[in-house]
C-alpha cells in the first residue's frame, strides 16, 4: 500500500484565495481586517516567520503592521503596546511571536490580549470556548488541521482519533477539535503506557510530539490517515540515510543546508502502511499561517462586522 498524500500546501492555497475574495469584498465595502505582529529581540527563526506572516497579509490584501521591539523590553512596556494595540479599532488581530526573552512574564502578555483579538487562540476566554464549543477563535494549527481532513474527505464523525501530544499549542487545541466532530478521541504524552499499540487503535493519528520520526509503522493501523505535525531537522548523515535511503531530493537539500527537514513520523515506514499522510514539509505547515489569515478576518467580522 502507499498512502495518498494529504496535500497541505494546496488546501492553504485554497484557504488563501478564499480569504483574498472575502477581503476584497469587505475593502469594497470599507473594512478591511488588520493584524499587528509583535516581534521582541532578534531570533533569527522568529524573525523568518514573522516576516512571512506579514508578507502573506500583503498578499490577500490584509493592512499589518510589523512591530519590533529590543531583546531587552520590559513586561510593563509589552502590555502597554498591547494595551495600545486593544484599543486600534483597525487592529483585529494581535500577535505576539514566541518565545519571548526570559524576563518578560509571557503568561501575563498573552493573557492581556484582548480575546476578540487573539488570533493565536491562546487566551483562557478562547480555550473555554473552544472546550465548550462556542463560537471563537481557534489556534491555526489545529483549525488548519481539521481543513485538511474536511478537504480531503477523512470522515471524522464515529472514528477512533488518537493525538499524540498535550501541550496547549497543538495537543490539547486538536483533541478538543475532534471531539467536537463527533470523533472518540484518545490523548496521549510522555507517560503513555505501551503508546504503540494505543496508536495503532487510530483511524486517525496525530503526532505532535517534536521526536524525529519516532512514529514507525508499529505505530500505526493499516489505512489509517495520519497527519504529521512535527517539525524537526535531520542533521547527520546516518539519519539521512536511515529515514530517506537514496532520495535524491533529500540528499540535495542536505547537502545544500547542512540538514533536512522532518516530522515526527519516519516517512518511508508510515507511507507503506497508512491509508493517508501528510508530508514534511508541504503537510500541516503551510496551513497554519492560512489559518492566522482567516482566523484575522474572522476577528474582524465578529467583532466589527456582525
Ligand atoms: P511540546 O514540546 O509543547 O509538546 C510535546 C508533547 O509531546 C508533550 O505533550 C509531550 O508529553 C509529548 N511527548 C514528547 N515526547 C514524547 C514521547 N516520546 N512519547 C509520547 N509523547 C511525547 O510541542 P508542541 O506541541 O509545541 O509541538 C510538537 C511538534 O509540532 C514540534 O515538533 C513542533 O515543532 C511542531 N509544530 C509544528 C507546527 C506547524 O505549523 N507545523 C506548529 C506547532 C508545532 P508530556 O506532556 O508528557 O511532556
Amino acid at each position: 500500500m502507499s498512502a495518498k498524500i494529504l496535500d497541505g500546501a494546496s488546501v492553504a492555497r485554497a484557504i488563501k484565495d478564499e480569504v483574498a475574495g472575502e477581503v476584497a469584498e469587505y475593502s469594497r465595502r470599507g473594512v478591511r481586517p488588520g493584524l499587528a505582529a509583535v516581534l521582541v529581540g532578534s531570533d533569527s527563526a522568529s524573525q523568518i516567520y514573522v516576516s512571512g506572516k506579514v508578507r502573506t497579509c500583503e498578499q490577500l490584501g490584509l493592512y499589518s503592521e510589523k512591530i519590533d521591539l529590543p531583546e531587552t523590553t520590559t513586561t510593563e512596556e509589552l502590555l502597554a503596546l498591547v494595551r495600545d494595540l486593544n484599543s486600534r479599532d483597525e487592529i483585529d488581530g494581535v500577535l505576539i511571536q514566541l518565545p519571548l526573552p526570559r524576563q518578560i512574564d509571557a503568561a501575563l502578555v498573552l493573557n492581556s490580549v484582548d480575546p476578540a483579538k487573539d488570533v493565536d487562540g491562546f487566551h483562557p476566554v478562547n480555550v473555554g470556548r473552544l472546550t465548550l464549543n462556542e463560537p471563537g477563535l481557534r489556534p491555526c494549527t489545529p483549525a488548519g488541521i481539521i481543513e485538511l481532513l474536511d478537504r480531503h474527505e477523512i470522515q471524522m464523525k464515529g472514528a477512533r482519533a488518537v493525538v499524540m501530544g498535550r501541550s496547549r499549542i497543538v495537543g490539547l487545541p486538536i483533541a478538543m477539535l475532534l471531539l467536537h466532530r463527533h470523533a472518540t478521541v484518545t490523548i496521549c504524552h510522555s507517560r503513555t503506557k505501551d503508546l504503540p499499540a494505543v496508536a495503532r487503535e487510530a483511524d486517525i493519528l496525530i503526532a505532535a510530539i517534536g521526536r524525529t520520526g519516532m512514529v514507525d509503522r508499529g505505530y500505526i493501523k493499516p489505512g489509517a490517515a495520519v497527519v504529521d505535525v512535527g517539525m524537526n531537522r535531520v542533521t547527520t548523515r546516518e539519519e539521512l540515510a536511515r529515514f530517506f535511503g537514496d532520495d535524491s531530493k533529500r540528499r540535495a537539500a542536505f547537502d545544500r543546508n547542512g540538514y533536512t527537514l522532518i516530522g515526527d513520523v519516519n516517512p518511508r515506514e508510515a507511507a507503506e502502511v497508512a491509508g493517508y499522510l501528510t508530508p514534511v514539509p508541504g503537510g500541516v505547515g503551510p496551513l497554519t499561517i492560512a489559518m492566522l489569515m482567516k482566523n484575522t478576518l474572522t476577528a474582524m467580522k465578529l467583532r466589527r462586522v456582525a
